[in-house]
């Protein structure tokens, strides 16, 4: 039996509250789970559960939950100073700060930021930045985007355009013209039997196949994850994104990195293209950069687009209300500096990350488990029908729905993203932790089995 206190949140909640993705009959039914506290590494719902997060809440809370310095540094800026804008040529000392150590993080020359509050507008503004600098350089033809079928990009009409999932886009007549999507360089399903190396220069190659249809002349930019995150943790082949460099300089084409998950050490560096070896013109970050305490976001300009914005005689007529606001500043500055203190933003490559994969690794032996695949702390346990030919189950993405489920149970947030099953922890995250997982995924992993009757 429900308390009556959770009881009340689910009616109101059914009643008044649309949530993000959700089919809301569905959800009215069954009721919201209402979660109410955070520490560490685990969440506690409205009914006392204990629950492992190994979502990091959602990709984001990279220094674990519940961190008193934050609170601190969030009552001091309110004192100091709540609010100030960044128009009219004004400026906060926390945003000034937050550019200039986010300045220090990147590779040199990456060194302008603009500030806006999720990763959605970071997009958006990555777009309209483009569009921008193209009409500022004589170009005004270079417009089109190119990304991936299963990128994730947010949901503004913009950065949705640049997401590449159909359904986020049918319901929305979405997306605009000039939005193209190449298809992913996925091995478990795009890759079957390939060699990787190979498979990584082919994937790569769809990109220039794409330039070379719209012509080299009339496309903008290409956006990518380093990794796919929201697309069920797309880890590409070595060879993938070097070949992705040759061909957008090759083509004059801007090379933009969305950071939004991969960024603020999340792959074992602190920037997934660090990881995955390319050097790109823009990155758009959000979620670890406050480790999703507050809401702030950041698009980061190398010389080549930043020096022509710099210099551009119109005004940059861009930008939110909240713009660099200065508490949200203040606290993600505080973030990166426990980051700096506690090794975090390396701290997936090492040790930790290692565990991590083997112990996640020790599932392969399951016989719902086609594929288990790691990088820093990211992974994606793929579930299947038939282990030795890696048939997937009918219709997508059940099974992984079921054990999901199972999973928050007994105790332990793992994503589904069809039937893959998904993990980012905290990158606080203890040994003892990754045993947890692991044992809590296999008890899980042995009662979907059960449930979808074939044990
Ligand atoms: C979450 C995410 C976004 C969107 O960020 P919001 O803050 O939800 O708008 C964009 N890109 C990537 C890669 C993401 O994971």
């Amino acid at each position: 039996m429900l308390s009556e206190q959770t009881r009340r949140w689910q009616e109101l909640d059914a009643r008044h509250h649309f949530h993000p993705f959700t089919t809301h009959k569905e959800l009215a039914e069954k009721g919201a789970r209402i979660i109410t506290r955070a520490e560490g590494c685990y969440v506690w719902d409205s009914e006392g559960h204990k629950i492992l997060d190994g979502m990091a809440g959602l990709w984001c809370t990279q220094i674990g939950h519940g961190r008193e310095r934050l609170a601190r540094i969030a009552h001091d800026q309110i004192r100091q100073l709540d609010y100030y804008n960044a128009f009219f040529q004004c400026a906060t000392p926390p945003a000034v700060e937050l550019a200039a150590k986010l300045a220090q993080l990147l590779p040199p020359g990456m060194d302008r930021f603009h500030f806006v509050n999720s990763g959605s507008e970071a997009n958006d503004t990555v777009i309209k930045s483009v569009w921008y600098y193209w009409n500022l350089m004589g170009k005004p033809e270079k417009k089109h985007f190119i990304s991936r079928t299963l990128g994730y990009h947010g949901v503004g009409v913009g950065s949705a355009s640049l997401t590449g999932m159909r359904f986020m886009h049918e319901p929305f007549d979405l997306p605009l013209p000039r939005f193209h999507h190449i298809g992913n360089p996925y091995p478990w399903i795009e890759g079957r039997g390939k060699d990787p190396a190979a498979f990584g220069l082919e994937a790569a190659r769809w990109l220039e196949e794409k330039i070379l249809e719209l012509g080299p002349e009339n496309v903008a930019a290409f956006v990518a994850e380093p990794i796919q995150g929201a697309g069920g943790v797309i880890i590409p082949p070595e060879t993938y994104w070097p070949e992705v460099q040759r061909i957008c300089r090759q083509y004059d084409v801007l090379l933009v990195s969305d950071e939004v998950i991969c960024g603020f050490g999340r792959t074992g560096s602190w920037w997934g293209h660090e990881t995955m070896g390319f050097e790109p013109d823009i990155v758009s970050m959000a979620k670890g950069l406050s480790s999703g305490y507050v809401p702030i976001a950041a698009v980061a300009f190398g010389r080549r687009v930043g020096d022509v914005i710099f210099a551009g005689e119109k005004e940059y007529a861009h930008g939110v209300t909240y713009a660099g606001h200065p508490v949200c500043a203040a606290i993600a500055l505080e973030n990166i500096r426990i980051m700096e203190e506690e090794g975090l933003g390396t701290r997936a490559s090492g040790p930790i990350g290692a565990y991590f994969r083997e112990r996640l690794t020790t599932l392969a032996d399951h016989p719902l488990v086609g594929e288990v695949r790691t990088k820093g702390l990211l992974a994606c346990v793929e579930l299947c029908k038939d282990k030795a030919t890696g048939e997937l189950f009918q219709p997508v993405g059940k099974v992984g729905l079921v054990c999901r489920d199972l999973c928050v149970e007994n105790g332990l947030v793992m994503r589904a993203i069809r039937d893959g099953m998904v993990l980012s922890p905290p990158l606080i995250v203890t040994e003892e932790q990754i045993d947890e997982i692991v044992t809590k995924a296999r008890t899980s992993l042995d009662q979907t089995l059960a449930a979808i009757g074939r044990a």
